[in-house]
């Protein structure tokens, strides 16, 4: 597998059968969204909303209230959210979308991991200016757009070169997570967005409630990142992913693939992590 992980279905299936009672149907994964950059997506689908009623209703808050104006990516447009991430109208009310647009993504695009490679990969910001990150040598930036990475630096300087390679906030970066999580649920046939299963996953979310704890797993293909960083890197052939892994026809957990970075995390906190030597070297669990 040459340095990279799949901690998606495999280890998900043996979870799943260490629970008594549950048929034996193996782990479903369903895509998303995915995108390359570079690639005009304009035209292409969006998503359907299922919801059962027309009104307006905030499948964060589940208000149905307040004013339903913006247009919502549930994968943060500065990450590479494109047309295909764009929630249908009136599925996240104004209010949702500036709190997490404040609140949450613009910390946690610029903290560990999603600012280290935006950086590397030169994914542009919402503004199209070049990402930017803080180091101990000052500011870097990625400075040939888009989506292509030379190294502007050389990694041998004195002192040497140091980048954080963890998060400052793990909690607002789960948080991050488990909110585009939600968002691709709301055009799933088989889901009920505004379930009581889906509670948790809101209020931590969207208030953070102190009470409910979560987990992510966080694995860097070290290799394929050194190489990016050190040879330069397009991004337009690289590919992001986003899949709902379905446990029994339940969504249990989101898997994002972001270049050379893969992320699980649950969509209901009572779903297990695997035990650390189930996982492969380099793959980090923030409990949080
Ligand atoms: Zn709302």
């Amino acid at each position: 597998m040459g340095g990279t992980i799949r901690f998606g279905k495999r280890f998900l299936a043996r979870r799943r059968k260490r629970q008594p009672g549950r048929s034996r149907s193996p782990a479903k994964s369903q895509p998303c969204g995915q995108r390359q950059f570079g690639l005009d997506e304009r035209g292409k689908g969006r998503l359907n909303c299922n919801m059962k009623n027309d009104l307006p209703k905030c499948i964060y808050c589940c208000d149905s209230k307040g004013a339903f104006g913006t247009k919502e990516h549930f994968f943060p447009e500065s990450l590479g959210g494109g047309e295909w991430s764009v929630l249908p109208d009136g599925c996240m009310c104004d209010k949702c979308q500036n709190y997490f647009g404040s609140k949450v993504e613009q910390p946690v695009l610029s903290d560990w991991p999603f600012c280290f490679v935006r950086l590397i990969m030169a994914i542009p910001t919402k503004t199209k200016k070049a990402p930017k990150m803080n180091t101990n040598l000052g500011s870097i930036a990625a400075f040939r757009l888009p989506g292509y990475f030379q190294s502007s630096f050389d990694v041998r300087v004195n002192p040497p070169l140091e980048i954080p390679a963890s998060p400052r906030d793990r909690r607002l970066v789960c948080r991050a997570l488990v909110k585009m999580a939600i968002g691709p649920l709301v055009s799933s046939d088989s889901v009920d967005i505004f379930a009581e299963r889906f509670k948790a996953a809101r209020q931590f979310t969207r208030y953070g409630d102190a009470k409910i704890k979560w987990w992510y797993l966080e694995q860097v293909n070290l290799k394929a990142m050194m190489e990016a960083l050190k040879l330069g890197a397009d991004a337009r052939k690289e590919t992001v992913k986003l899949e709902t892994v379905y446990l029994d026809g339940i969504p249990a957990f989101f898997h994002l693939k972001y270049f050379f970075l893969k992320i699980v995390t649950p969509i209901e906190p009572h779903f297990e992590m695997p035990l650390p030597r189930e996982l492969p070297e380099g793959t980090h669990i923030y409990h949080v």
